[in-house]
């Protein structure tokens, strides 16, 4: 509870979060989460904070939209084609070798690259050979969910309950309840759990791992073996688990919980990168994204786990930057048009903020009384 109140005390005077509530009265958490709240003592000592404005966004329509908005713009896109081979030619620039489903083999030349395959990315990084894609290696984690298979139960919440992570577990297994809508479906679902496969990619191959060792990054690997006992110890731990073990950590959250309830489903495959850095020393795993580019700015790779998603737009700004510097001037009113906040600070800005978040809700159809009129106490439009 002092963690938390700290946390809210330091979020709420920040712009970005204007509109954060706390609690720890037992009427008011009943109201904001019914279903965690219910069969509890009044005695039990629980408080949560509140933040109205977010949603979900669905990756897997949103990369749908913009591909069919560059298929209309004529950008040709090919779908169950594998880049086999990225190798540099003669005169600097780099050859594609692609296999299409079936069989054919086509060769594409680029003068740039950028290779954005998830787990598939450190693969082809190393076919690159740039010497910017040596020590850098990748290890394989399965997110694995409890989803709710009772309409009534997962009628009964409504938001995103995120926890705290347990002493010793990584920062990506935070666990949390979790309403989620996909294809306009509510379904419920609580995790993560990490689970194990040597595959990079959920369709991977078994030996994606085995082969991802290179003589440049064995070193890097076996020194990330070497610093990471408890986090090897937590995933034996985490893939040991029985059903009703995992259904002990969501009663945590729903205190009334039934097993036959909730399925184990696996979400996805993340590849942390593990490389060597100043501060970590070599082998030093690493939780976020990575973007590696060539010193020449031809080729560009992003690698890693969650935040992926939610860092699509930084990471590209990212690339153009390091890897078209002579251009990005020409570029930036376009930039600033697609984004009204490029190069602007939005902490600084908060009239900004309040506009930007205005269309926002707009463009999404989010009607909900945004958090920042609450909080400045302005009529609700
Ligand atoms: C369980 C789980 C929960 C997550 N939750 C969140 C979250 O809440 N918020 C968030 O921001 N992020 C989240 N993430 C992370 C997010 O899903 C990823 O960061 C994001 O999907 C990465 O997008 P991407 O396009 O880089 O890669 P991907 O979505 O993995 O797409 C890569 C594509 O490239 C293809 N490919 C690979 N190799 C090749 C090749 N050689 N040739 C041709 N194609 C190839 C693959 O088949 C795939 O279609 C989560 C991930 C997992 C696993």
């Amino acid at each position: 509870m002092t963690f938390l109140k700290k946390r809210y005390e330091a979020l709420s005077v920040n712009p970005l979060f204007h509109g954060m509530e706390y609690t720890e009265d037992h009427a008011k958490l009943k109201d904001w989460i019914p279903l965690i709240m219910k069969n509890r003592s009044g005695s039990e000592q629980i408080a949560a904070t509140k933040f109205e404005a977010g949603t979900d966004v669905n990756f897997g329509a949103l990369t749908r939209m913009l591909f069919e908005h560059l298929k209309k713009n004529g950008v040709e896109i090919k779908y169950k084609h594998k880049v086999d081979d990225i190798r540099r030619t003669r005169d600097g620039d780099w050859e594609l070798k692609v296999r299409a489903e079936g069989g054919g083999v086509e060769r594409h030349a680029a003068k740039f690259v950028f290779i954005g395959g998830g787990g598939g990315s450190l693969h082809l990084l190393q076919k690159t050979g740039i010497p910017e894609g040596k020590h850098i290696g990748g290890f394989p984690v399965s997110g694995l969910f409890m989803s709710c298979n009772n309409p009534d139960v997962v009628a009964k919440h409504h938001a995103k309950v995120y926890g705290k992570a347990k002493v010793g577990a990584p920062p990506m297994s935070v666990p949390h309840l979790d309403t989620r809508f996909i294809d306009n479906k509510k379904s419920l679902l609580f995790g993560p759990f990490a689970g194990f496969s040597p595959k990079f990619l959920k369709t991977g191959s078994m030996f994606d791992l085995i082969t991802s060792v290179k003589p440049h990054n064995l070193v890097t690997m076996m020194a990330a073996g070497a610093k990471n006992m408890s986090l090897t110890k937590y995933l034996i731990q985490q893939v040991m688990l029985s059903k009703e073990q995992r259904m002990e950590e969501l009663r945590e959250f729903v205190p009334d919980a039934k097993s036959e309830d909730w399925d184990l489903v696996v979400a996805g495959q993340r590849v942390q990168v593990i490389k060597d850095t100043a501060a970590g020393g070599k082998g030093t795993l690493q939780f976020g994204t990575e973007v590696v580019t060539a010193a020449d700015g031809s080729v560009a790779a992003l690698l890693g786990a969650s935040p992926g998603a939610s860092t699509a737009v930084s990471v590209m700004l990212n690339v153009i930057n390091k890897c078209f510097p002579m251009q990005i001037q020409a570029w930036e009113p376009k930039l600033k048009e697609m984004i009204p906040s490029y190069g602007v600070s939005l902490l600084k800005n908060p009239a900004m903020l309040r506009e930007i978040q205005a269309s926002t809700a707009h463009s999404l159809g989010l009607s909900a009384v945004k958090p920042y009129q609450k909080a400045a106490g302005q009529p609700v439009s």
